[in-house]
């Protein structure tokens, strides 16, 4: 029943329970590095005593960090599954009602439920949507919004690491969780789960395939390369979507053709569109490529970008990157003794960290000739190193050209593959 207005303190239960998930990490494709991690809450699941024994803590809590559809939940089930022990999850939305008090008290509820079912898993997706900055919100505070975090916050102060229960939860925004959710002792363990690439396409493509009838024609490595952006869901859908087709055409087989449709139907929709990165996007982003700044003098890729593409096509990564530039020569002159004209002296006001991107202080208190003088200096800086960049692009444009070919293959380039493109002492040029 759905119980009368006196009933909403005795919340109804919000969360789902499930004794066993049956989901394994063969589940989820793809995602190595954060199942690699997990493996770890696995592993405190199943052998407390081995860390209890040292006097290790075990962690409460862990936040699974990514886009909608990239498999945090199937990640956490799969959790549980390994484990062999149940789930408990919820919706952090769902939390929070009308009824101030309702939200806290199902969180005590669900906490109440979970321990006495430990060793558990507790998930709880869309943290954000409770754990948000306390105080940020729009017209003053929101009481039932803080009193359902802040019991969250109780629970899992209240509860010993060892006690079995772990808490998982999922984000997308973890810039703006209030900052006490991610102190030690509560949400201080972070995996990332990215949207896959290629290879991690054509896996969660072949996950997808199990139990459907594919036709000899079908290539997942073709449709993966057409699917750059998509998530697990998003490729879920689209086998599921591609099947649907062949049952509408009375196909024995999914065939490549009912792929390709069905792509083109999810591409064509309205949310769908950006999704896909497009060749030419894929291009530019490959020679921008911060893969070579890693490794090297800024200034290479910012000039590589208009070598390619022409001054007209530079994209606006570039042109940040050429404010970066300016930014940072100009520091190199002010504070940092970089320029013979200006000396080794600081001048100018307290400035921001150059290095970590913040803004500079735009208050100077030196007077207008060495202004003059300071934005000369500047320039001649940024000129010389454009123009070595410009040297250097023109001489090494055969490895851009391959770096670049294997970054539209492939998504991602590690650092071996990336070595690899260097022929003997061509890399000393890049590395110094
Ligand atoms: P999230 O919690 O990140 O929003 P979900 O775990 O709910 O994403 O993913 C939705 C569905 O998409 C999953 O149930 C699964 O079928 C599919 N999926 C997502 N990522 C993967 C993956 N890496 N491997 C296999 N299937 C996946």
């Amino acid at each position: 029943g759905l119980g009368g207005p006196m009933d909403f303190g005795r919340s109804k239960s919000k969360f789902q329970e499930v004794p066993e998930t049956g989901v394994t990490f063969l589940d989820v494709a793809g995602a190595d590095q954060a199942k690699l991690e997990l493996q770890e809450v696995v592993d405190f699941l199943k052998n407390p005593d081995k860390y209890t024994a040292l006097g290790a803590k075990i962690p409460k809590g862990c936040l699974l960090v990514g886009p909608p559809g990239t498999g945090k939940t199937l990640l956490a089930r799969a959790v549980a599954g390994e484990a062999g022990v149940p789930f408990f999850s919820c919706a952090a939305s769902e939390f929070v009602e009308l009824f101030v008090g309702v939200g806290a008290s199902r969180v005590r509820d669900l906490f109440e439920k979970a321990k006495a079912k430990a060793p558990c898993i507790v998930f709880i997706d869309e943290i954000d949507a409770v754990g948000r900055q306390r105080g940020a919100g729009l017209g003053g505070g929101n009481d039932e919004r803080e009193q359902t975090i802040n019991q969250l916050l109780t629970e899992m102060d209240g509860f010993a690491g060892n006690s079995g229960v772990i808490v998982l939860a999922a984000t997308n925004r973890p810039d703006v969780l209030d900052s006490a959710l991610l102190r030690p002792g509560r949400f201080d363990r972070q995996v990332t789960v990215d949207r896959p690439d290629v290879a991690g396409r054509v896996k969660i493509l072949e996950v997808h395939s199990r139990g459907k009838a594919l036709a000899k024609d079908v290539d997942f490595e073709k449709i993966a390369r057409r699917t750059p952006g998509f998530t697990g869901a998003d490729l879920q859908n689209l086998m599921n979507e591609a099947a649907i087709l062949a049952a509408r055409r009375d196909l024995k087989e999914i065939s490549k053709d009912e792929i390709s449709d069905a792509l083109e139907r999810i591409i064509a929709g309205p949310e769908k569109k950006n999704a896909v990165v497009s060749e030419e996007k894929k291009k530019l982003v490959a020679y921008h490529g911060n893969y070579l700044l890693a490794m090297n003098s800024e200034e290479v890729l910012k000039v590589a970008e208009e070598v390619i593409f022409g001054r007209e096509n530079v994209t606006t990564g570039a042109s940040n990157d050429f404010m970066q530039v300016s930014r940072v020569a100009r520091q190199m002159v002010e504070r940092f003794g970089f320029s013979k004209k200006i000396g080794q002296v600081a001048i100018g006001g307290p400035g921001g960290n150059p290095f970590l991107g913040q803004q500079m202080s735009s208050q100077k208190d030196y007077s207008m000739a060495t202004a003059d003088v300071v934005d000369a200096e500047v320039r001649e800086l940024v000129e010389r190193a454009y123009s070595r960049a410009t040297q250097i692009i023109t001489t090494h444009i055969d490895i851009l050209h391959k770096l670049a070919q294997l970054l539209m293959e492939k998504e991602t380039v590690d650092g071996e593959e990336f070595m690899s493109l260097f022929i003997d002492g061509q890399a000393e040029l890049f590395v110094a």
